[in-house]
């Protein structure tokens, strides 16, 4: 590990001042990923910023009926809040599915927007990764790929965004909220937060140095039935193969409300618009679901490990659709 100095920060807006300032700084609040990657040499900051201690732990109700989560609520807070298991428990299913319970003990809210992939060869220097080192190549393309990107991919990277969370963010329509170092604040769309890589593997988000996530805005409940998905090797401390959050209402013999995001297959949330599209207005059959899922992975493309994700996702999909509607019939 490289030898770094560290200060804790007193205000959000020391915070973001001493992120300015020095290039090469990085916040640090839970650590659960950070540390790995120092350890690794992955990261190698010259100065650690902890806001660990600032105060951005509340969940709270928000004017329009939504919840405004501060950026440093612990995973399994947030998973364990009333609000969240009665109005959004999309999210809470999607917080439980993800890590382990030490982990969710201790990793933030913003930490697990802006965790790194899990792609094994980004992780191991020895190894050519154009994520971390742009320009060297990458080694999943012709490596082990089972785990990676079958959507939004590159020919620059195929690694996957690991988080649950934002998977059932993203399928909630949330929105983040940032401090930025002049002191202006702005919101974007959680959607739009992340990049995807083209030929810049290792821009990964829209923040620009120094800018700080304050809060995650979710909006009101939308009306339906909520279900998170999460397909994988082990039932418990296993990454994706294939997730699925979605959002479904049927009523009067109509789809009235769709939302699907799907994870473990992009380099960010992937919403599924054009699954959207084709479900809303449209009495729930079979033949429909089936549609509605093919349009989801339309363009998908597999790399030979990873090729049976298209499939699964479909077949997730499909069963997800199938039993929400069948729940509100
Ligand atoms: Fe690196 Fe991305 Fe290739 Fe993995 S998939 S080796 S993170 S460039």
């Amino acid at each position: 590990m490289m030898p770094f100095s560290y200060a804790r920060a007193s205000d959000v807006q020391q915070a973001v001042s001493l992120m300015a300032a020095q290039p090469r700084a990085r916040f640090i609040a839970g650590g659960t990923n950070l540390i790995d990657l120092m350890k690794l040499g992955i990261e190698r900051p010259s100065h650690l910023i902890d806001i660990s201690r600032l105060p951005l732990a509340m969940i709270e109700d928000s004017a329009e009926g939504g919840l405004r989560i501060g950026a440093q609520v612990r995973n399994s807070d947030l998973a364990a809040d009333r609000r969240v298991r009665e109005r959004y428990p999309l999210l809470s299913q999607a917080l439980l599915a993800g890590a382990s319970g030490q982990i969710r003990n201790k990793a933030s809210t913003a930490g697990n927007l802006l965790q790194r992939t899990r792609c094994p060869y980004f992780y191991d220097p020895g190894m050519a990764c154009n994520k971390r080192e742009p320009g060297s190549g990458c080694s999943a393309l012709q490596g082990h790929n089972r785990m990676h990107a079958i959507l939004g991919a590159s020919e620059s990277c195929i690694a996957v965004h690991p988080s649950d969370m934002a998977v059932a963010m993203v399928a909630l329509e949330a929105r983040v909220e940032t401090l930025l170092p002049d002191g202006k604040r702005r919101s974007l769309a959680l959607d739009e937060l992340y990049r995807l890589p083209g030929t810049t593997p290792e821009l990964e988000t829209r923040l620009a140095h120094g800018e700080m996530i304050e809060a995650i805005t979710l909006p009101p409940p939308p009306p339906g039935r909520q279900l998170y998905r999460k397909v994988r090797d082990r039932a418990s401390y296993a990454f994706a193969l294939v997730a699925v959050a979605l959002v479904l209402e049927v009523r009067a013999g109509q789809v009235r409300t769709v939302r699907v995001a799907l994870g473990g297959v992009a380099p960010k949330p992937w919403r599924a618009t054009t699954t959207e599209q084709v479900l809303l207005g449209q009495p729930p059959a079979q033949a429909l679901y089936e549609q509605a899922a093919d349009a989801a992975l339309a363009g998908a493309r597999g790399q030979g490990g990873n090729d049976f994700k298209i499939p699964l996702a479909k077949q997730t999909l499909y069963q997800m659709l199938a039993q929400t509607a069948q729940e509100q019939a």
